[in-house]
């Protein structure tokens, strides 16, 4: 690490550097002092005077992947107003009055639970998980740039997840195309779905919003926005097959004691053609010997060229037509699948208007 930090690197710019130093390999300290001995009263705005340092904290600050931790050592200043009287703590910019971390470090920790695996988080700042979680459901909607500075997106996705499984969830309203999130509520009932939409912070509603297939999705999204069109989300689409498949791959007993394998998961999930030769041949000869488990990878197969056109007018007769094939289907998952498809049709269909 460098000899000396700098405050542009420590980003606290009320303060200045008056000592640092290593506390173990991998922890830094550095001591800041304010630039100004001048504090108002914030209640009359008047001078006030110290009358007591009872000493300094020490707060985390930075992290830095693979490299360590840099704190800060802020001190504690007492005021008295020379006008009202009034004594107070000093509150630093950045540094917040209760607790062992500053604004930036929480704001850092919030940043990185979008879009990866949040267990990890905890873990890599080696803070409480219960922590995070409250740091999150707080801050995260706070952090969120303000609208009236932003064009409303008109593609919404709408992704519901847990911090982690089992634990509460959450919903986040994300621009499809930048990726950018822009609300972030608790709850996944449907009045909470509701009460999510209802709290939308544009005057005007998406003009397409992309959901999962939870029961009642759709009604509850057109309960607020009836103007805004429903897609079902690609990926839980195919969710459904891959599910299906994990099942009967399990109970197929072909391919013996090896039939919990990876190199079976990646023959039954992957698209046929991107399979070797000598891999196409044995998933042929698996599927011969379980036709219902090929009804099943046949009625994938077909899904997915549907999926794969780009003619939205061809993509939808050919879901109708598939629906019409399968629905009646020898095999009972794929009927179950077809009649789910079914319910979503609508907005299936939609996906071929807006392939997102
Ligand atoms: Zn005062």
């Amino acid at each position: 690490m460098c000899n000396d930090f700098t405050i542009e690197f420590i980003g606290l710019s009320s303060f200045t550097i008056t000592d640092w130093w290593k506390e173990s390999e991998s922890h830094w300290v550095v001591q800041l002092d304010p630039t100004t001995h001048q504090v108002d009263c914030p209640i009359c705005f008047k001078r006030s005077s110290n009358h007591a340092r009872p000493g300094r904290r020490i707060l985390r600050h930075r992290h830095i992947l693979g490299w360590g931790d840099v704190s800060v050592c802020v001190p504690i200043w007492r005021q008295r107003c020379d006008h009202c009287a009034l004594t107070f703590t000093v509150e630093w910019d950045g540094i917040p009055i209760r607790g062992s971390v500053t604004d930036s470090f929480r704001q850092l920790a919030v940043k990185q639970c979008h879009g990866r695996d949040l267990q990890s988080v905890p873990r890599e700042l080696n803070i409480r998980y219960s922590t995070l979680e409250r740091w999150y459901y707080t801050d995260a909607p706070r952090g969120l740039p303000d609208p009236a500075y932003h064009a409303p997106p008109d593609v919404l996705c709408m992704d519901e997840f847990a911090l982690r499984k089992g634990h509460r969830y959450g919903l986040n309203l994300m621009d499809a195309r930048s990726g950018h999130v822009w609300q972030v509520t608790s709850g996944r009932s449907r009045s909470q779905v509701r009460a999510a939409l209802q709290a939308w912070p544009f005057v005007s509603p998406p003009q397409v919003i992309v959901t999962d297939l939870a029961p009642g999705m759709a009604d509850t999204v057109r309960s607020i926005w009836p103007e805004t069109t429903v897609v079902a989300d690609k990926f839980h689409v195919f969710q459904l097959f891959g599910k299906s498949l994990e099942q009967k791959r399990k109970l197929s007993t072909f391919r013996g004691t090896q039939h919990r394998g990876r190199h079976e998961q990646r023959l039954l999930h992957k698209p046929m053609e991107q399979l070797q030769e000598t891999e196409q041949d044995e998933l042929k000869a698996w599927l011969a010997s379980d036709p219902g488990l090929k009804e099943l990878h046949t009625a994938l197969q077909e899904f997915r060229a549907i999926y794969a056109d780009e003619n939205p007018e061809r993509g939808v007769r050919a879901f109708e037509r598939w629906l019409r094939n399968y629905l009646y289907s020898t095999s009972a998952a794929v009927r179950r699948i077809a009649k789910t498809l079914i319910q979503w049709q609508d907005e299936i269909k939609a996906y071929f208007t807006y392939p997102l």
